[in-house]
């Protein structure tokens, strides 16, 4: 498995659980339960809220992409974080990243804080945060890209500062997506995504995956895994598996797309901040060019008014105004009333988050036309 370059393991299949028939389209396993043949001959699956065969193959590719020794899947991007956060006790201390998706903020602020966790929070991208860690630290959670502002942190320095205490380091990867960035290669301890973003890729499904490669700690996701019971359906594993199988070549396509609008946003007078990590100019350029291989197809502008983001959305033809990102078609959000809609004020305005900001998910369509809608709707503006 190591041999193969990604774009080859985005067709795996894990031969010791193919279909016996040498199906290519992995067989979609639609059975709650499995019999056993005597007394203590499992034939390795028992149950689908444990285990299931289409799943196994999901996961297995997964962990593959990710260089993991084990992933699983949930039924959302949401399910798997809080499944991680079941790993903690009441007292433990997290530093998480100032700058993250709205609903693992919600999570952390309305149920881990509940269930006894405590928070500080910092701008990780910054490389300040020795002064954050406490006795009790057991954990540091960040993306880098972040959402929606997309700052970049040094994973591998980071992992360095946490492991020196004894701290776990979690990486959400769901922004750049294992095509483009590993980060358990760069020393961290658990990787997770929403597998409705790029790693499903059709805007059909909604999943999510922990990712791991230390032996006790997949123990204990494991069991946490069977326990609490949000694993992902057969159907909706066999739909990722079908995503994945696209991976390399629509964020190849995405992130030239990207490229292409960040260029010409950057020459729109009405645009006044364009926040992408492939541009030279963005803070996080060079530490993006050292631990990804890409870019990523996500980006941020900032206009000059409010009413010039309405007259946006309202005027848009082709881009869609949704919330999610990652799929085939391009969407605009407005992370203020959208994905950070729960984001308490004070911090939406130390992050930068204003109601002039909006976040492009580039799709695969042509470059032009997207531009062209673009180009449309703010020539509409008056
Ligand atoms: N992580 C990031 C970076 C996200 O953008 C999202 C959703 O937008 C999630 C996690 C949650 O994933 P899901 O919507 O699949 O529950």
């Amino acid at each position: 498995m190591e041999n193969y370059s990604i774009e080859t393991v985005c067709q795996l299949n894990d031969k010791s659980i193919a279909d016996q028939w040498g199906a290519l389209s992995f067989p979609i396993y639609q059975s709650a339960t499995f019999a056993h043949r005597g007394l203590g001959e499992s034939t390795g699956f028992d149950y689908t809220r444990m285990q299931n065969p289409t799943r196994q193959q999901l996961e297995y590719v997964v962990a593959s992409l990710e260089h993991g020794t084990d992933a699983m899947a949930f039924a959302s991007g949401m399910a798997a974080v809080a499944a991680v956060m079941e790993l903690f006790r009441p007292d433990d201390h997290f530093i998480v990243d100032s700058d993250l998706y709205g609903g693992s903020i919600r999570l952390f602020n309305e149920i881990s804080k509940k269930n006894g966790l405590t928070f500080t929070t910092g701008d990780l991208s910054s490389g300040d945060y020795r002064f954050l860690f406490q006795n009790n630290t057991k954990a540091v959670y960040l993306e880098t890209p972040t959402n929606p502002m997309m700052n970049v942190t040094d994973i591998a320095e980071l992992a360095v500062e946490a492991h020196k205490r004894d701290a776990l380091l979690i990486v959400d990867n769901t922004f750049l997506s294992p095509y483009f960035q590993n980060p358990l290669d760069l020393g961290a301890d658990i990787v997770i995504h929403s597998g409705t973003k790029f790693l499903g890729g059709h805007h059909d499904t909604i999943g999510g995956f922990v990712v791991v490669k230390d032996k006790e700690l997949d123990e204990r996701l494991r069991y946490i895994y069977k326990t609490t019971g949000a694993g992902l359906s057969p159907f909706d594993s066999w739909l990722i598996l079908r995503g994945i199988r696209t991976l390399s070549v629509r964020l190849d396509r995405a992130q030239e797309n990207a490229f292409k609008i960040a260029e010409y946003l950057k020459t729109n007078k009405y645009v006044t901040k364009v926040i992408y990590p492939g541009l030279p100019e963005h803070p996080g350029y060079k530490i993006s060019t050292k631990q990804a291989r890409g870019y990523g197809a996500m980006l941020s502008f900032e206009v000059e008014s409010k009413e010039l983001v309405e007259h946006i959305l309202r005027s848009l033809e082709l881009i869609y105004f949704a919330e999610s990102l990652g799929g085939t078609e391009t969407l605009i959000t407005y992370p203020i009333t959208q994905t950070h809609a729960d984001v308490p004020k004070d911090l939406l305005a130390k992050n930068g988050i204003t109601d002039r900001l909006l976040r492009l998910s580039v799709g695969i369509e042509n470059a032009d036309d997207l531009i062209a809608d673009l180009e449309q709707a703010f020539a509409s503006f008056s």
